[in-house]
C-alpha cells in the first residue's frame, strides 16, 4: 500500500495514526471522488487490533494529558488552531476532493470554524468554574475531572467540522482520543493529526484509526476502558452503537439526522422565506439540519411556489472548486442511489415532482421539490440526505404545529413570520433541539446544540461540552474541629 497520497497537491498519509506513530494495515479500502468519481487513492481498513491498539495508546496517554495545566492544555488547542489556519487551503482543497462539498464554503466558512472549535473550547476551559457552596459549614467543591479514553465517530457530509466539534471539548477536558472518521471521507483526520502532533499534542492524547463501521465499530464501542463514546450519523447505525456501549454502560452522546420542518406563514416576509427555503439544498442537501419540509400557509402557497421555482432556477450546479457553483455531487453512488429511490416511491405513491425528480450526469440529483405528499408517506417521514425538499400547506397555526412535529425526529425547525408573538407561541411548541426564526444555520458553539426524540442524545456545546467529558465530582469538606458525631 502506498503510505502517502498526493491530492491536488497535497501530501496525504492514509495509515491510521496511534500512539504518535503512522500505522498499516494489511488490508486497505479504496476513496473516490464524488466529484467524477475518480479513485483517490488507498486507506488503512483497520478492525479489531488496529480498535485495540488505539485504545490502548489513549489508555495510557490518559494520566499524562488528564495531568497537564489547563493553561497548557489550551495553549496547546490554540497551537493546533494557528496550525489549520496556516493550512486552510490545503485543509479545503482536500476536503472538497474526498466529500464534494463547495471549496468557498470549506475555504471561508468551514475551515476557519474549525480552528475556532479549537479556540473556542480552548478559552472556554479556562473559565469553567468550581460551583462552591455551603452545607451546615461544610464546603462543596464541585470539580470537573477529565473522565478518560473517548472513541468519537463521525459521518462524512462535513468530515473535519463535525470531527474538531468532538476532539477540541475532548482534549481541552482532558481526555484522550480515539477519532473514527468514515470511510467515503477519511482524509482530513489525518492532516489533522500532522497538525496537533506539530503543535505538541503529545502521542497517544489523539488517535486515529481508520476503516468502515462495521468492521471496526463494535471493537472501538463495546471496549471497557473507553469512557465516552460521541456519536454523529444516521439512527441506525447510533442504535446499533447503544447497544454496543451498553455492554459497560458507557455514556453516549448522538448527534442523529433529522427530518426538520419549515413553516412558512402568510405574514413572512416571502423574499427571505424563499431564501431560506432555497437554502435547504446546499451541501447537495446533506446537511442533518436542513429544513426538508416545506410547510406553507395555504393562502401563499401560490406566490410562494413561483417565487420558489425561479429562485431554484438560478442555481448553478457543478464541479465544487468552481468558485460559481451552488451544489456539488452528492457522496457515492450507493447515496445517490438511495436518494433516487425515495423519489420514485414517492412520484409512484403520487407525488409530483415541481422541479427535478431526476439523476444527471455523474454523481448529480436535481434539486427536487415534490408536492401532494401525504402526512405518513415515506418521502415526507425519512430523512433523504439529498436534495429533495417536499412541500405540504396548513390552514393555521395549530396545523402548522402538529405537522410539524409530526415525525420521529426533532433537531431542528426554521420559522418565517413577520409577528414576533406568533413566532414566541409556535416556537414553545414545537419539538426541535434549535429553532430558528427568520434564519437559517446561525450557531455559536456557547449555545446547546443537539436533536430531541430519535435526532439524538445530549447536548454538545459550551459547558454542555464538558458536562459530557468530564466526570463531575462534588468534594464536601468539614469546617475546622467538626465532630461526626455531635454533628
Ligand atoms: P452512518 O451512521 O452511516 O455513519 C457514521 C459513522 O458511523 C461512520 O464513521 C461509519 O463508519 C460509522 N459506523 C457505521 N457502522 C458502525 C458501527 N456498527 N459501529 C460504529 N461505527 C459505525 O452515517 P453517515 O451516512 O456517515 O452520515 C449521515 C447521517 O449523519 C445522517 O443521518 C445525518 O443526518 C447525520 N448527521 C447528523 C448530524 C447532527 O449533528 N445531528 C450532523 C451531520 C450528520
Amino acid at each position: 500500500m502506498l503510505e502517502k497520497i498526493t491530492v491536488a497537491g497535497v501530501s496525504v498519509d492514509t495509515r491510521h495514526w496511534i500512539g504518535g506513530k503512522r500505522v498499516a494495515s494489511g488490508d486497505t479500502f479504496t476513496d473516490t471522488s464524488p466529484i467524477d468519481g475518480s479513485v483517490i487513492g488507498e486507506v488503512a481498513r483497520g478492525g479489531p487490533a488496529e480498535a485495540e491498539a488505539a485504545i490502548a495508546a489513549a489508555r495510557e496517554a490518559f494520566p499524562g494529558w488528564a495531568a497537564t495545566s489547563r493553561a497548557e492544555r489550551a495553549r496547546i488547542l490554540h497551537a493546533i488552531a494557528d496550525g489549520v489556519e496556516k493550512r486552510i487551503e490545503e485543509l479545503a482543497i482536500v476536503e472538497t476532493t474526498d466529500n464534494g462539498a463547495l471549496l468557498r464554503s470549506h475555504r471561508r466558512g468551514v475551515m476557519p470554524r474549525v480552528a475556532h472549535n479549537f479556540r473556542f473550547f480552548a478559552d472556554w476551559l479556562l473559565t469553567l468554574g468550581h460551583e462552591d457552596f455551603e452545607t451546615r459549614g461544610h464546603t462543596n467543591q464541585v470539580s470537573w475531572d477529565p473522565a478518560g479514553p473517548c472513541v468519537l465517530i463521525t459521518p462524512w457530509n462535513a468530515p473535519l467540522m463535525l470531527a474538531t466539534w468532538k476532539v477540541a471539548p475532548a482534549l481541552a477536558a482532558g481526555d484522550t482520543v480515539v477519532l473514527k472518521p468514515a470511510e467515503w471521507s477519511p482524509l482530513t483526520a489525518s492532516l489533522l493529526v500532522d497538525i496537533a502532533a506539530e503543535a505538541g499534542l503529545p502521542a497517544g492524547v489523539l488517535n486515529v484509526v481508520q476503516g468502515y463501521g462495521s468492521e471496526i465499530g463494535d471493537a472501538l464501542t463495546s471496549h471497557p476502558d473507553v469512557r465516552r463514546i460521541s456519536f454523529t450519523g444516521s439512527v441506525p447505525t447510533a442504535k446499533r452503537i447503544a447497544a454496543s456501549a451498553a455492554t459497560n454502560l458507557t455514556p453516549l452522546s448522538l448527534e442523529l439526522g433529522g427530518k426538520s420542518p419549515l413553516l412558512v406563514f402568510a405574514d413572512a416576509d416571502l423574499d427571505l422565506a424563499v431564501d431560506l427555503a432555497v437554502e435547504q439544498y446546499d451541501n447537495a442537501g446533506q446537511v442533518c439540519l436542513a429544513g426538508t419540509r416545506l410547510l406553507v400557509e395555504e393562502t401563499i402557497v401560490e406566490e410562494f411556489t413561483r417565487r420558489f421555482v425561479a429562485k431554484a432556477g438560478e442555481l448553478r450546479q457543478g464541479d465544487p472548486r468552481d468558485e460559481a457553483t451552488d451544489i456539488g455531487p452528492n457522496i457515492h453512488p450507493r447515496q445517490l442511489e438511495k436518494i433516487d429511490g425515495f423519489v420514485r416511491r414517492a412520484v409512484e405513491g403520487g407525488a409530483r415532482a415541481v422541479i427535478g425528480g431526476r439523476r444527471l450526469d455523474g454523481q448529480y440529483y436535481a434539486p427536487t421539490l415534490l408536492t401532494d405528499v401525504a402526512q405518513d408517506s415515506e418521502i415526507v417521514q425519512e430523512e433523504v440526505f439529498g436534495p429533495v425538499l417536499t412541500l405540504q400547506t396548513f390552514a393555521d397555526e395549530d396545523e402548522a404545529v402538529r405537522l410539524a412535529n409530526d415525525t420521529r425526529f426533532g433537531l431542528a425547525a426554521t420559522l418565517a413570520t413577520g409577528d414576533p408573538e406568533r413566532a414566541e407561541r409556535v416556537t414553545a411548541r414545537l419539538v426541535a433541539g434549535t429553532v430558528w426564526v427568520n434564519c437559517f444555520f446561525v450557531r455559536d458553539l456557547q449555545a446547546p446544540f443537539g436533536g430531541s426524540r430519535q435526532s439524538g442524545v445530549g447536548r454538545e456545546g459550551g459547558t454542555w461540552s464538558f458536562d459530557f467529558y468530564c466526570d463531575l465530582k462534588n468534594t464536601v469538606t468539614a469546617p475546622e474541629g467538626w465532630s461526626q458525631s455531635h454533628g
